[in-house]
This record gives structure tokens, sequence and C-alpha cells, in this order.
């Protein structure tokens, strides 16, 4: 493992490289992340671990503040492993003073949940993954089921603007009780994380439904169900289609926004 705040440093040691994955991360990592950077060494000679808390996806000033951020033990966690180059940059090598955030159209995919919740969120998010691709012109770009949202957004982006990069989707890593393993985790408390590790309880209850009961049903039962939860307040639950988005084949998945305290989780699964 090699660490960098230059691109161009890494654009330069990469060049001769027969094929260059790419794994974008806000750091904190944790199994999950360390599951796609397995994958994608699998599959190509290097890969380049972005750690970078973007300052352009986050609608909420203060969620920005609170984010957690420990490159030193990021980079422990990564010494293990060869082929890898971090790129830790600070804003200024990614963006130029006072730069704004694209506006991309990327249709219905932007308009639902996360993006009708987090205005603005996906173009930031659009913005620093396009500027990632640019950049490193990988062969394979990794990103987590956990964000099933942003995952689609990102394939609908690469067609949009014809960047020539296989967008690769890795399956969601979960703590043994089912809670999927995220950053911001750690802020829960002992109670907060008892209640966290309900939301897995309710997809899979709506997984079950599903066989027999109507999207509505469901919904309003989940709904019900979340309403006994502890200092759970759900921000959506939906059950969406969503084999549009991936133009191949057909998939129906639950998805799930929730605040627990003042930590925000999503997840969602295939029912
Ligand atoms: P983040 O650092 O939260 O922006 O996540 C970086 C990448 O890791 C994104 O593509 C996420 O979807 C993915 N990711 C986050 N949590 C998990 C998880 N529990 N399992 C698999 N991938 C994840």
């Amino acid at each position: 493992m090699r660490a960098y705040s230059s691109f161009k440093e890494i654009v330069k040691l990469v060049k001769k490289a027969n094929s260059i994955g790419l794994v974008p991360t806000m750091g904190s990592l944790h199994d999950g992340h360390l599951s796609i950077i397995k994958k994608a060494l699998i599959n190509d000679e290097i890969v380049i671990v972005s750690i970078f808390v973007n300052p352009k996806q986050f609608n909420d000033p203060r969620d920005l503040k609170k984010y957690p951020r420990n490159l030193k033990e990021d980079l422990e966690k990564l010494k293990v492993f060869n082929r890898i180059i971090v790129y830790a940059p600070n804003d200024t090598d990614v963006y130029n003073e006072e730069e704004d955030v694209k506006k991309y159209n990327l249709g219905e995919i932007t308009k639902i949940m996360e993006g009708k919740l987090r205005p603005g969120h996906f173009d930031g998010v659009a913005t620093i993954v396009e500027k990632l691709l640019s950049m490193f012109k990988p062969n394979n770009a990794y990103f987590g089921e956990k964000d099933f949202q942003q995952l689609l957004l990102i394939k609908e982006l690469v067609r949009k603007i014809k960047l020539d990069v296989n967008i690769v989707g890795c399956t969601t890593i979960r703590e043994s009780d089912g809670l999927a393993m995220s950053s911001r985790n750690k802020f829960l408390n002992k109670s907060d994380r008892e209640s966290a590790s309900q939301i897995i309880k309710l997809l899979e209850r709506a997984k079950k439904m599903y066989k027999t009961s109507s999207a509505k049903d469901i919904k309003s039962d989940i709904l019900k169900q979340a309403n006994s939860i502890v200092n759970l307040k759900i921000e959506y639950f939906e059950i969406i289609d969503v084999s549009a988005f991936l133009r191949d084949k057909k998939e129906v998945r639950a998805f799930i926004a929730c605040k627990i305290g003042n930590t925000r989780l999503i997840d969602n699964i295939r029912i």
C-alpha cells in the first residue's frame, strides 16, 4: 500500500498498469469497504482506494462536520494489502476554489428517496465520482449495494456522459445481527444500536410479505412495526421495481431510511 494526496502523482504511477480498479470511499473503513477492496484486487492489477469526505454531497453542514475521519487508522487497515494505492487528498487537490457542484440531469432515480430528501446530494456524488473517474480512468469502479440508489445513479451517470468504465456492484456486508456496516454506526449508543438491529428485521418482514401482499399493505404494516422500535423514526420505506433502472434483469427491492436518535441510517435488500 502506498498513499498520496496528489492525483497527478498517482496518474504517473499507474500509467503502465494493465487494469485499474477504483474504490471510492469517505474513509472510516470497515469490513464493508474492505470486502469491496478485496473484490477489486481479484479483478484489477492496481486498485486505487480514494478516501475523501466530499463536502459537496452533504446537504446538511452539521452532518459534514461530524462525519467520522480516521485516516491514520484507515491506512493501518490497508497496509496489509499489496497493489493498493490510496488517494487521500485535501479539498484543493479535487476542487478549484469556489468550484460549484455540476448540475446533472440523471432523471427519475434522482427524484425519489435519497434524491427527494437530500436536495443536491446526488449532484454532489455525481460531481466527485465523475472527477475521480476522469482523473484515474479506471477499467472498473466498485460501489456497494448498501447505497443501492447511489449505485443506480452512478450507472446512469456513466451511461449519460459515456464514460468507458465498468461499474461493479458489491454485496452489503453486515454485522452478525444483520445491521449493515456503516461508518455512522459508531455514533449509536447501546440502546440505539439495539434499535438499529431491527432495520434488517423490517426489510426481511417486507420480503416475506411480498409473496402474498400488495406493496401498499406491506408499507403500512412496516410503518406500524417501525413505530414500536425505541427512538427510531422512519424517513421512508419503499418497495421499488429497479429493473427499469438496471436495464437488464428483473429486480424488486425494499428500501428504508430512518433516524435513530441523531444518526441517519439507510439499508435495502432484494425481495
Ligand atoms: P462510504 O465510505 O460510506 O461513502 O462508502 C464507500 C463505498 O462503500 C460505497 O460504494 C458504499 O456503498 C460501500 N459500502 C458502505 N457500506 C457498505 C457495506 N456495509 N457493505 C458493502 N459496501 C458498503
